[in-house]
């Protein structure tokens, strides 16, 4: 894996439950469009199941990749209403969203099956988004590293360096998502510092130095580039100001202008 400072400025948009596929396929062909704007960002695009496919057509050569907000941990099987591994491969996917706080607020996700679903993700060579972060509640009685903490060593249970250094983590502190209240920058660098930090006596520097940590939780294209400049932010899981391309454009572009400026 690269070292996360030679990669990309990072955004993926989470489309959460928005967007049937005629509607995604016209925001993803606006974004597609101002992909040029944005050249030297990663941009990634997580539409609902149903319109992965309208989305992959629009995104196919083009630099914009694909992903799924959720999935099973096994390639098949009784399991009516899920998705499987080998199923969002095949809808064209890189990346895969596991643990988003809805996912584990909303519909009872455990750190167990967040773990099943971080390694059925490596085996299938999709990329995991693995999302952690705490809530409101925890922060303010003081908890918060202890939270994040604990869902990361959950997470990763049973993996090895190499493995570690192929997923891509997003703190979303839960009180941030969809509320527009966002850490401030530095509120989000001290975790993401910690979950480096807490990568790195784990696992070694050089494979918790490849690991790209995103900040997600009300980001905006005024916010991106203050949260950018943090020594340990790599990018951008952004919901809703992902739903309007210029938004979602524009924090890319203010992540590429912060990342020229970063110590
Ligand atoms: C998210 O859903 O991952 C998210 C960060 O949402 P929002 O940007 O709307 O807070």
């Amino acid at each position: 894996m690269t070292n996360r400072n030679s990669h990309p400025p990072f955004a993926a948009g989470n489309w959460k439950m928005h967007l049937a596929s005629g509607e995604a396929a016209r925001l993803a062909s606006e974004i597609v469009k101002g992909a040029a704007d944005a050249a030297g960002a990663e941009l990634v695009l997580i539409p609902p199941f149903t319109s992965l496919d309208s989305v992959r057509r629009v995104v196919a050569d083009s630099s914009v990749a694909l992903g799924a907000q959720n999935m099973h941990w096994e390639d098949k099987g009784a399991f009516t209403g899920e998705v499987s591994p080998l199923m969002v491969k095949d809808a064209g996917c890189r990346y895969v969203v596991i643990g988003h706080s809805e996912r584990r607020h909303l519909f009872g996700e455990t750190d167990g099956g967040v773990n099943k679903k971080i390694k059925a993700a490596l085996r299938t060579d999709l990329t995991p988004i693995f999302c952690l972060g705490e809530t409101l509640e925890e922060r303010q009685s003081g908890r918060t590293i202890d939270r994040i903490e604990s869902q990361l060593i959950a997470g990763l249970e049973g993996l090895d360096g190499e493995s570690v250094s192929k997923i891509v983590m997003a703190y979303e502190p839960v009180w941030a998502i969809g509320t527009g209240r966002t850490a401030t920058p530095a509120q989000a660098q001290e975790v993401h510092g910690q979950l480096r930090g807490a990568l790195s006596e784990r696992y070694g520097k050089q494979d918790a130095d490849c690991v790209i940590i995103l900040y997600g939780g009300s980001v905006k294209p005024d916010n991106a580039f203050s949260l950018f400049r943090e020594k340990d932010i790599d990018g951008f899981l952004v919901g809703g100001a992902s739903l309007e391309a210029s938004s979602f454009l524009r924090i890319a572009k203010e992540a590429l202008r912060a990342h020229k400026e970063k110590p």
